[in-house]
């Protein structure tokens, strides 16, 4: 039997913005535990926002377990958060809300900053670096530094490890700012995913002095690009069939549902989504073919394949909850109704 060390981590009850959080149990296998062996456990709901102090019981229920190649014998288990009775989601609990369809498939395009004594990593203590051109898929020193590309390697390293299915990194516009892409087939894996590799990196940075700003304009109204978290989807339907006139239909339905989704792509949306840095207005729904100023950017292939394939929701910033994000977007589809296949 081996002592694996069980990362047990959620989502509190924070608003707009939930927080990770984390505690360890200490439990005996004969095998990597799969998620049907990990049992039920509980913490202190009233010190994350998630309980009063007289009944603070929260109940956390596995749904995902991946290795933690950060420690001997490690597993990280993503959890929902129950009510005591161990089967009704707390109100925090958004993962709960995505519909089950495992032929949804969700791409998060995760930007970010690493920040060190209050300004991106990079900046001088005073003023700024040499304006953003060189930084995006940079190299050398002066565009890089000397560590990010170190964290972000070792965290690329931890997070396929843990057979998180990332699909590349680059650096990004703004001096200290990154990205991850992570693609999943069924409509919680992405976000799960998501979530785990923002676990990983947070942890990772603890022991560089480097904390992780994911809010999408840090250096506010200035020429230094925000960072978002694009959101690729498809559906069976929209891969298998498509056509023009359903996209119409879900577009249609897209802007009718602006602000629902608003208010669900992350805080502070209204400082990122101006019109300028390659975002469209949040006032306003619109697509376009490869158009990176629109709000869905619709792929060529998507168009040559008889509107079949993909599409980019551009407007999600990084700070936003994939679970609330996925979410959402399949509301917005299944508000669609699609054609019976005809027979031939
Ligand atoms: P860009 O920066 O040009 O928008 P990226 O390569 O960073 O492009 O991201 C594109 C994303 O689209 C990837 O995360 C990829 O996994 C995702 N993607 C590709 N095909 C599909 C699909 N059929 N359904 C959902 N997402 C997809
Ligand atoms: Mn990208
Ligand atoms: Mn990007
Ligand atoms: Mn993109």
């Amino acid at each position: 039997m081996t002592k694996y060390k069980l990362e047990y981590i959620w989502l509190d009850g924070y608003t707009p913005v939930p927080n990770l959080r984390g505690k360890t149990q200490i439990k005996e296998y004969d095998h990597f535990p799969s998620v049907e062996e990990l049992p039920l456990w509980g913490f202190d709901g009233s010190s994350t926002m998630q309980a009063e102090g007289h009944s603070s019981d929260c109940v956390l229920k596995p749904v995902a377990v991946y290795p933690d190649a950060g420690r001997v014998n490690g597993a990280l288990v993503m959890c929902e958060v129950m009510m005591p009775d161990g089967v009704t989601p707390h109100a925090s609990n958004k993962r709960a809300t995505i519909l089950d369809d495992a032929g949804a498939w969700f791409g998060f395009e995760q930007e970010y900053f690493f920040y060190e004594d209050g300004r991106p990593l990079g900046f001088p203590e005073n003023g700024y670096p040499a304006p953003q051109g060189p930084y995006y898929t940079g190299v050398g020193f002066k565009n890089v530094g000397s560590i990010a590309r170190e964290i972000v390697e070792e965290h690329l390293e931890l997070c396929l490890a843990a057979g998180i299915n990332h699909e590349g990194i680059n650096a990004e516009v703004a001096k200290g700012q990154w990205e991850f892409q992570i693609f999943g087939k069924g409509s919680k894996r992405a976000a799960d995913e998501v979530w785990i590799a923002r676990y990983l990196l947070l942890r990772l940075t603890e022991k560089y002095g480097v904390d992780i700003e994911f809010h999408c304009k840090p250096l506010g109204d200035t020429d230094w690009n925000g960072s978002g978290m694009h959101a690729n989807f498809s559906t069976d339907y929209l891969r298998d069939v498509g056509g023009k006139e359903y996209f119409e239909s879900l577009m249609a339905a897209f802007a009718a549902n602006l602000q629902e989704h608003i208010e669900v792509y992350g805080p502070d949306n209204h400082l990122r989504l101006t019109g300028k840095h390659e975002t469209a207005s949040i006032h306003q729904f619109s697509w376009g073919i490869a158009d990176r100023g629109a709000s869905i950017r619709v792929p060529h292939s998507f168009v040559n394949n008889g509107y079949k394939g993909y599409l980019e929701d551009r407007r999600p910033n990084s700070q936003g909850d994939p679970y609330q994000i996925a979410s959402r977007i399949l509301k917005t589809i299944a508000s669609v109704p699609t054609k019976k296949a005809s027979a031939a």
